[in-house]
């Protein structure tokens, strides 16, 4: 299939048949990887701390410098969720938090290198370009000697939350003090160039427009073009309760043509990961269909921490399932799409079990 460009990506979004989308979706997700597999990883959220200066509208985790309910995970607390995760097969944590104003540089490069040298076999997929930004504000120090500092201490991959959505019009009404699209890119485009790999991310179905979501597109697959630093693209609709913006809702329908959409307007990316979390078992089923090939992580519920290993046993043989009912073969992967071996685990594991 023919690469599209931003008019044709309009027209495709506003006039195709759903099935159409699917279908083409399909062709491209084919030719980028294994036609027979969908692939998933074991991993654990890690959110350090939930103290932000960056107040985003959409936000309904951080909590502002002084607040009660503000917290910096103390490090026997990090190491007893990593603990679990390892015993259960992990092979990546991923690590983000709100903006603190005060934690030093030093404490996220010791933070990596600590638990690189304590977990080996685990990545530290860690700090989204806001996060990165930030290090840069407080630290003094350059975009490229910020991510070298934090290569040198273990770190790898990048997560690619932050993007929204890449225009400024947008960011500055949703949050007008998080960094800007282009220094989102900016930081993924530096990652990448010193060897880091990361996702991409899209969040829509706010107060974006068509055009703005091609160009978020658009933008991503010129740096691509450069890098081949992404691994995966990842959208999903706004979840709006609990923020200023609730009510805003984008439905299974909408969501299936976006997610086809951008499968095919990026297809210079491996992986597009269906977003089953947020948008139910069945339409995550669904989204196998309509250009991904990748159901994401299984410790998403974070949250539910007295029956993490309960929670990553069912979510792991959920997404087995789902993906063995969708008639792909389920494929354990680790950060970088290496496969990594299946092993059942039949013991009784932690004390939620
Ligand atoms: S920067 Fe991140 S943690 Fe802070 S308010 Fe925005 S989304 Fe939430």
């Amino acid at each position: 299939m023919q690469r599209i460009d931003a008019q044709e990506a309009m027209k495709l979004y506003r006039e195709a048949n759903l099935f159409d989308l699917a279908d083409q979706a399909t062709e491209v997700r084919m030719a980028n990887g294994d036609p027979e597999a969908v692939t998933y990883i074991i991993d654990r959220n890690i959110n350090y701390t939930n103290i932000c200066i960056t107040p985003c509208k959409f936000c309904a985790f951080f909590r502002i410098p002084g607040h009660e309910e503000g917290y910096v995970l103390p490090e026997d607390t990090i190491d007893a969720k990593i603990d679990e995760l390892v015993e259960l097969d992990g092979t990546q944590v991923l690590l983000q938090g709100g903006l603190h104003p005060d934690l030093p540089f030093s404490y996220y490069t010791d933070m990596i290198s600590r638990l690189r040298e304590k977990y080996p076999r685990i990545n530290v997929h860690g700090f989204s370009p806001p996060e990165i930004v930030h290090f840069v504000n407080v630290s003094g120090m350059s975009l490229e000697k910020v991510l070298q500092d934090l290569w040198d201490a273990g770190q790898r991959s990048i997560p690619g939350g932050g993007a929204e959505i890449l225009s400024d019009r947008v960011r500055r009404k949703l949050a007008p003090t998080k960094c800007t699209g282009q220094e989102w890119l900016d930081v993924m485009e530096t990652a990448h160039n010193i060897g880091y790999t990361s996702s991409a991310t899209m969040i829509f179905g706010h107060i974006e427009t068509l055009e703005e979501r091609i160009d978020h597109l658009e933008r991503l697959r010129q740096v691509q073009e450069r890098t081949n630093g992404f691994t995966a693209f990842i959208c999903w609709p706004i979840q709006s309760d609990n923020t200023p913006m609730k009510g805003m809702k984008v439905g299974a329908y909408e969501y299936l043509r976006m997610q086809a959409l951008g499968r095919i307007y990026l297809d210079n990316f491996p992986h597009i990961q269906s977003s089953w979390v947020t948008m139910g078992d069945q339409v995550g089923q669904l989204a196998l269909r309509f250009g991904a090939d990748d159901m994401g992580g299984t410790m998403m519920e974070e949250n539910v921490v007295s029956a993490a290993a309960c929670t990553h046993r069912t979510n792991e043989e959920r997404i087995r399932r789902l993906i063995a009912e969708s008639g792909f073969r389920p494929q354990r992967r680790n950060t970088f799409y290496e496969y990594q071996p299946y092993r059942e685990i039949k013991e009784t594991v932690g004390a939620a079990a």
